[in-house]
């Protein structure tokens, strides 16, 4: 066992503090990563206050980590030592059910093991990236391709894929309008994959206070959801809506945005539950979905495309010390647009 400082919440609802964690010995197949970067991500928060029900405490949260290889057991044959690598929000599956062998580890039946606040196959606590180092088995380990920054990079592996996949499933391209709700770090990078997508991209935000942002990033529109006028405006626009909201949404208002046969799909997880009127997709036979993250590959295929197109996130570099300010900041939307720790300040 390696003992590694990290960064903990010891209860639901307490801030985070400085502490340790032990880190398993490197196995045979697993990679030693030395953690730069640790993306602050919505659900992280969500966790650490029980928002989504009974957690496991002490919590280190983290599942946008970049860092570079430091160690690899006898049998790992993907990665090397000196290599920059991601980790995202699965550090394990079960390698053997239909969506594991078709490359959805994230909907794996036989049990996906989160990166943090999950239980590992031999019942021990998984700790996340707040901390200095992480040991991971390398089917869970993907590439950061030269072409992207570290710091940039690590808000991929959650924000990035689990924007590119959905706006991927769902054909997004061009001759496709495209809404993104919310312009938080989900949001941000939906705003920008759309775009290099090829589709036509509206925000729909509270407020046009990050208008301008929203138009430098790739939208070509820009609205404030706040004004009723919006909805009227906007009434059979669009043939994708890609909600990241973190809190629940009048779904109806916004299914009336949808096109005949259009979808709105949702990846924010508020911790209540929503009220729909069926009537909303019954009219223009429209779809509700739901996404979850993306897989391994489809991971891969991200940062690659990401590289390709020369973009990464937009970050606030944080000290780690600033985890629980960032929180509160996160929580009142005033995120531009991703919060990254260093981890040398762990
Ligand atoms: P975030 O940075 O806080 O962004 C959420 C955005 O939603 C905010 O910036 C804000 O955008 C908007 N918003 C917040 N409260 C709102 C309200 N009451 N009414 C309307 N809009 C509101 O969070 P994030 O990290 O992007 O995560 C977003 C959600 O996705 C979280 O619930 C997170 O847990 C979830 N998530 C899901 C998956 C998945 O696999 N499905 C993966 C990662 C995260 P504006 O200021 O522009 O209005
Ligand atoms: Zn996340
Ligand atoms: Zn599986």
């Amino acid at each position: 066992m390696t003992t590694v400082a990290a960064y903990a919440a010891p209860a639901a609802k307490a801030p985070l503090e400085r502490t340790t964690i032990e880190r398993r010995p490197v196995g045979e197949f697993d990679v030693l990563i030395d953690i730069k970067f640790a993306g602050i991500c919505h659900s992280d928060i969500h966790q650490a206050r029980e928002g989504w029900g009974e957690a496991i405490f002490p919590m280190v949260p983290g599942h946008e980590i970049a860092g570079i290889v430091s160690e690899v057991g006898p049998g790992v044959t993907g990665f090397a030592v000196g290599d920059r690598v991601g980790v995202g929000c699965l550090v394990d599956s079960c390698r053997a059910c239909e969506n594991c062998k078709a490359g959805l580890e994230q909907y794996c039946t036989g049990g996906a093991v989160g990166t943090y606040n999950a239980l590992d196959k031999n019942g021990e606590p998984t700790y996340g990236g707040y901390a200095e180092k992480i040991v991971v088995d390398e089917n869970f380990v993907v590439r950061i391709p030269e072409g992207l920054k570290l710091d940039e990079a690590a808000p991929l592996l959650c924000a990035g894929i689990t924007t590119y996949s959905p706006l991927k499933h769902w054909n997004a391209g061009p001759g496709k309008k495209v809404a993104v709700v919310g312009m938080g770090g989900l949001g941000h990078m939906g705003v920008k994959i759309a775009h290099a997508l090829g589709a036509e991209v509206t925000v729909l935000s509270q407020s046009l206070r990050k208008k301008e942002d929203g138009l430098k990033l790739g939208a070509d529109h820009y609205y404030a959801t706040s004004d009723p006028k919006t909805f009227e405006e906007l009434r059979g626009t669009f043939d994708l809506i890609l909600s990241t909201v973190s809190a629940p949404l009048n779904l109806d208002t916004f299914l009336s945005l949808l096109k005949t046969d259009g979808a709105f799909v949702n990846v924010g997880a508020p911790e209540e539950p929503v009220r729909l009127n069926l009537f909303s997709v019954i009219g223009g036979r429209k779809t509700l979905a739901g996404s979850g993250i993306g897989g391994i590959r489809e991971t891969q295929e991200m940062l690659d495309f990401c590289a390709e197109h020369g973009f990464g996130a937009e970050i606030e570099l944080i000290g780690a010390s600033e985890i629980n300010e960032a929180y509160e900041r996160v929580l009142a939307s005033d995120v531009r647009y991703r919060f990254v720790i260093d981890a040398a300040t762990i």
